[in-house]
């Protein structure tokens, strides 16, 4: 088992990358995924003590975001890097529809970042991506959150599971949908394999801003007998942010 100071190491190596400017807020960061400030801000932001929804500075220690006061969440725990917003939304929109590799390393080094800053007193038997639907992984070619979370788990040393989730019905047009639509169409939309029970997940997305595909998700790992799943996402949202379109 590798040790936190090493890990922590391991994690500002893995921040180097050929990039010349911070993927969230574009200030000039040579060589590095984010700037000493944004790191500083990462390490930093208030978020719900439950799911990855960033949440006021002002708010007393033990406030729970509206969204997790109404549910049971399925996962134990969601966290996110940074907001859904400004560069890195635009990073991460470019990511979405054209890879380019330097953005995937910075990307994962953002994660790796997120990783280090809740995780790394957790344990993990894997690392598993959300997928894609066959007929959009078809489309497009590759899933691009496993091309992070592929290098993510080589920087954690930890076993990359992408075929221990499916995504059994294709739910693309999702970003058309109010929450309450959203929740119905993602039910049943991920399929487990067996071979998850007694694993700890860390489960993998890019954005997290409703929480439904990372509720659906989980939930079908569970329901295959994981001891539990914790998600890690580059980007959340703002609670209550009306900004609901990228999931
Ligand atoms: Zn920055
Ligand atoms: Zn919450």
């Amino acid at each position: 088992m590798a040790t936190k100071a090493y890990l922590w190491r391991k994690a500002l190596a893995g921040l180097l990358f050929p990039q010349r400017r911070c993927l969230n807020c574009a200030a000039l960061s040579v060589g590095m995924a984010l700037c000493p400030r944004c790191l500083t801000t990462l390490q930093q932001l208030r978020v719900c003590p439950r799911c990855a929804s960033f949440i006021a500075a002002t708010e007393t220690a033990d406030y729970l975001c509206a969204d997790c006061r109404s549910r049971e969440q399925s996962f134990a725990l969601a966290r996110a890097a940074l907001p859904y917003s400004g560069e890195l939304r635009q990073q991460l929109l470019a990511f979405k529809y054209r890879d380019r590799a330097g953005l995937r390393r910075g990307l994962s080094a953002v994660l790796l970042a997120a990783y280090q800053h809740h995780y790394r007193s957790f344990l993990f038997d894997a690392v598993v991506p959300v997928p894609l639907s066959a007929q959009r992984l078809q489309a497009r070619g590759y899933n691009q959150v496993e091309l992070l979370s592929a290098l993510l788990s080589a920087e954690l040393e930890l076993p990359h599971h992408p075929e221990y989730l499916q995504r059994v019905r294709d739910t693309q047009r999702l970003y058309q949908m109010s929450r309450a639509e959203r929740a119905r169409v993602l039910q049943n939309a991920f399929l487990a394999s067996s071979v998850v029970e007694k694993q700890r997940i860390l489960l993998v997305d890019d954005i997290y801003t409703t929480g439904a595909t990372a509720r659906a998700a989980s939930t079908a790992l569970l329901k295959q007998g994981a001891a539990s799943v914790c998600v890690l996402c580059v980007a959340a949202s703002h609670e209550l942010a009306d900004d609901v379109q990228a999931e």
